[in-house]
């Protein structure tokens, strides 16, 4: 079980399920070598996954390809099924920006044989967390840089204005499917520039003046 702590409103809330959208960017899709989706690609990870800033990403024995994907995430603050887009924002407590790490080589396995990605998403240390800003401190979460540096290079830099499917659709969209509740995370995809990560690497990600996190990779 993990919690996740509210900055300034001190509202605790234990997390429940994490959704995340594939290929949110079309620049990153083309990067991928994968088709730009008509909908949005959904997947999940577990909370046992996630570690905070300042902990450390363990390398997984079972892969050889370990990338980074930096993220805009929201934090529902209210539980909800069929949320409309007008209504999604009443249901976002807090954002924070985190890392979806990916075993890139597991999963391009299993998307040619047609499998789940959850072994390349799920293991242990895969989901990094920054400190979460309430929602009412943040204009447009359409409009946020994200950033990501790799040992003081910087790799991913974007704004979530080029996401395909807005915050408001990714929450209309999930919450047709299923039930979010109070508590659940919702990473919204990676803009380009994704790219591996060795051990020893220090990563250090930002949505500026939002949230930011550093982590390291070891053994
Ligand atoms: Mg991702």
């Amino acid at each position: 079980m993990k919690k996740v702590l509210v900055k300034e409103t001190n509202k605790e809330f234990i997390v429940g399920k994490i959704a995340c959208v594939g290929k949110n960017y079309l620049e990153h899709a083309k990067e991928l070598g994968d088709a730009v989706p008509e909908k949005p690609v959904i997947f999940l990870k577990p909370s046992s996954s996630i570690i905070f800033s300042g902990e450390k990403i363990v390398y997984p024995e079972f892969s050889k390809s370990l990338h980074y994907e930096t993220e805009l995430v929201l934090l529902i603050g209210k539980t909800g099924k069929k949320i409309s887009k007008s209504e999604a924002l009443k249901y976002i407590e807090a954002y924070t920006v985190g890392l979806d790490m990916t075993l890139r080589d597991l999963q391009s396995e299993a998307k040619k044989l047609g499998h789940p990605w959850t072994i390349s998403k799920c293991f242990d240390t895969s989901t990094v967390l920054g400190e979460f800003i309430p929602a009412s401190k943040i204009q447009n979460s359409n409009s946020l840089d994200l950033r990501l540096w790799v040992n003081d290079e910087l790799k991913q830099n974007d704004n979530t204005s080029n996401m395909i499917f807005s915050v408001e659709e990714i929450v209309e969209y999930l919450s047709y499917y299923f039930t979010l509740e109070e508590g659940d995370l919702v990473f919204t995809g990676t803009p380009k520039g994704v790219g591996e990560v060795k051990v020893g690497d220090r990563l250090r990600a930002e949505i500026p003046n939002v949230s930011k996190l550093e982590t390291e990779v070891i053994d």
